[in-house]
């Protein structure tokens, strides 16, 4: 389907027909399991505060709905495209199934500078593109979230442009809102959060002591920056980070909560007194322990994959490893990947958690939350490594294929309508 052609599209597509000839899935289901159900490409007009008028473009995918509503965030950065949001809701379809979630995965976006918005304007946009959204999106039909250059802010004017819509109030309709209005306690931090706690568990079955390991960080934004302090707690020293702007080292460690001063008044962390400038690619082959790229897509291509110095591959973003440097780096066999549907499931298992409050009008403690968490993320990553021990396979193709399978088995079950 050329509408979605993309490199992120192509590379989601590129993994799947690997998941599909291992599963041997015939060829007929092939492409109903790879396609959107549905795509949406939206203009979205808004006034600017000088009083011009300038249309945006907002995308949305919904991947498949064979287990119910879909679920996925919504992205504002410049380079948002159909393609780009219709892997990233493949993705999210893998990874609702392979944590036994009910829902189908979608994603959408507003292709925009976020950080050249005004409040109001972001306010407007955000409005409008829920308004043009309105007949494909419901709390049994598709639920948003935030994803990059988005916030809980944001959610809010959703979940009230939404709200006001239908005449009465509808928290269900987002995920990652203030817990003022219905948000769940934790939602904020469980993705870094559960991204903590995976390369915990990675530590032990490597037999390695976090007290003595150190981490970088690329990207340190939401999930970026939750997870180093995570690791932190796990007695991992985080000798560099980065943002869009560039990164950081000390190789004695960065003081988290100085850098979480620095980063809040100057919005980046780059001219941070106690450590030395890196380049973002310098970053990524910095020796360390654990690597956690947690910006963007295609981050660790064919061109570095032979120079990363890690020994653990957090992958916090979504789809932040191609598939040539994925080959490499099996090739290598010195390096553990914690694949990005299964190191980053803390903020759909939480969301997921937010939506089933927020329909029973009944709300959770903290610890509720996070011991659940960890107990469905536990199940996924022990699954996941058994299959990848048993048939001797990547952890990567291991978690793909347990959630491919499962919303395979789940459509042959359903049948073809009609
Ligand atoms: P965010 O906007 O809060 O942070 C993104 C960070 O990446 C920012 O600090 C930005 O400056 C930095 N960045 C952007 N381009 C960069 C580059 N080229 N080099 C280095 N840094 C760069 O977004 P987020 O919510 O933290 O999401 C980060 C990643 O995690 C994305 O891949 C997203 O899809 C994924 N993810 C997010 C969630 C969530 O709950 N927010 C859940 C699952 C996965």
């Amino acid at each position: 389907m050329d509408i979605y052609d993309h490199p992120t599209f192509r590379m989601a597509c590129q993994q799947f027909d690997l998941v599909a000839d291992f599963l041997q899935i015939p060829e007929a289901e092939r492409a109903r399991l790879k396609f959107p159900k549905r795509s949406m490409t939206v203009a979205l007009p808004i006034k600017r505060d000088d009083g011009s008028t300038e249309v945006f473009s907002g995308y949305r995918v919904q991947h498949h709905l064979t287990l119910g509503p879909t679920k996925g965030g919504l992205r504002y950065h410049r380079e948002v495209t159909l393609g780009e949001v219709a892997a990233l809701a493949m993705w999210m379809s893998w990874k609702c199934a392979l944590t036994g979630l009910p829902y189908g995965g979608a994603k959408g976006g507003i292709a925009c500078d976020p950080h050249k918005l005004s409040a109001g304007e972001l306010e407007r946009l955000t409005r409008r593109y829920t308004q043009e959204m309105i007949p494909f999106i419901g709390p049994q039909v598709d639920i948003m979230a935030p994803d990059v250059g988005t916030n809980e802010q944001v959610m809010a004017w959703m979940m009230d442009s939404y709200s006001m819509h239908m005449g009465h109030t509808v928290p269900s309709i987002v995920t990652g809102k203030p817990v003022g209005l219905g948000g769940s306690v934790g939602r904020r931090e469980a993705t870094g959060r559960g991204v903590g706690y995976l390369i915990n568990r990675t530590m032990d079955v490597l037999g390695r002591d976090t007290n003595t390991a150190t981490a970088v960080v690329q990207g340190y934004g939401n999930v970026g920056s939750v997870a180093a302090f995570s690791l932190a707690k796990y007695g991992v020293r985080i000798v560099a980070v980065s943002d869009v702007n560039g990164g950081i080292y000390n190789p004695k460690g960065l003081d988290l909560w100085k850098l979480e001063k620095y980063n809040a008044e100057r919005r980046t962390v780059v001219g941070f007194p106690e450590a030395d400038p890196v380049t973002n690619d310098q970053l990524l082959v910095t020796p360390c322990d654990i690597l956690v790229p947690a910006a963007l897509e295609r981050q660790i291509t064919k061109a570095n994959a032979g120079q990363i110095q890690c020994r653990i591959l957090a992958e916090a973003a979504n789809g932040p490893t191609t598939p040539e440097a994925d080959a490499i780096l099996e090739q290598r066999g010195d390096i553990f990947v914690i694949p990005d549907i299964l190191c980053n499931a803390g903020g759909v298992i939480v969301s997921y958690f937010e939506w089933v409050q927020d329909l029973q009008s009944f709300f959770w403690t903290e610890s509720e939350v996070v011991d659940k968490l960890f107990r469905i993320l536990e199940g996924a990553f022990t699954q996941t490594l058994n299959l990848s021990r048993k048939q001797k396979i990547s952890m990567r193709l291991a978690a793909l294929s347990l959630g491919v399978r499962r919303v395979q088995e789940a459509k042959r079950t359903r049948g073809l309508f009609p």
